[in-house]
């Protein structure tokens, strides 16, 4: 890499006419300095370190490479009392990605909707994913990355004794692939 030499320093050691790239050399200096600068850090609260392990599971499962290196994960006490989960780039490498949750909401009731947040909010900031509204043919949402919504493949949330169709944890397999694949072919229950 070039050294990055103070302006007035650089004027002196090169030509008149070449001068007049001055400003171009100086800024593109600045760009790679600037680049060079970027350390980013990893760090994820103990309480979700379990679903950003398994998310980084399942991408290597389906052979697909994503950062380990940089992400901030934790609880946001910043963030509006509407929102659960909100992540701030996606997948810029050189921002310092980070996601946070709302400590003051009740965003999960269960370990399958916690996972869905989590993985919801890394399909942002370690995919690129943006939000995603379209539909199954049977309604139900396509992607893992509709917006608010973390129960797609919840287990029922009350169940009294009675065998009832409530329970969607079979879904999970679908909206995973989905999330890593968004040309995952529509799952067969999604025509029931
Ligand atoms: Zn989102």
């Amino acid at each position: 890499m070039s050294p990055c030499l103070k302006p007035e320093i650089l004027a002196t050691l090169v030509p008149m006419d070449l001068r007049l790239l001055l400003p171009i050399i100086i800024s593109s200096c600045l760009l790679t300095c600037t680049k060079a600068e970027f350390n980013p850090t990893y760090q994820v609260n103990e309480e979700f370190a379990h679903e950003v392990q398994s998310f980084f599971e399942e991408a290597s499962s389906r052979g697909i490479s994503v950062d380990t290196t940089n992400l901030i994960l934790d609880f946001d006490e910043s963030l509006s009392n509407v929102t659960c989960g909100e992540c701030n780039s996606f997948n810029n490498a050189g921002t310092q990605r980070r996601v946070g949750i709302n400590p003051n909401l009740h965003c999960w009731d269960n370990q399958f909707e916690k996972e869905a947040l989590i993985f919801h909010e890394l399909g942002h900031c370690l995919l690129g994913r943006v939000h995603v509204s379209d539909t199954l043919p049977n309604g139900e949402p396509k992607s893992l990355m509709v917006s608010s919504n973390v129960s797609l493949y919840s287990p029922c949330k009350y169940v009294f004794g009675q065998v009832i169709d409530c329970n969607n944890v079979h879904k999970r397999d679908y909206y995973i692939d989905e999330l890593f694949a968004s040309e995952t072919p529509v799952p067969t229950w999604a025509y029931e």
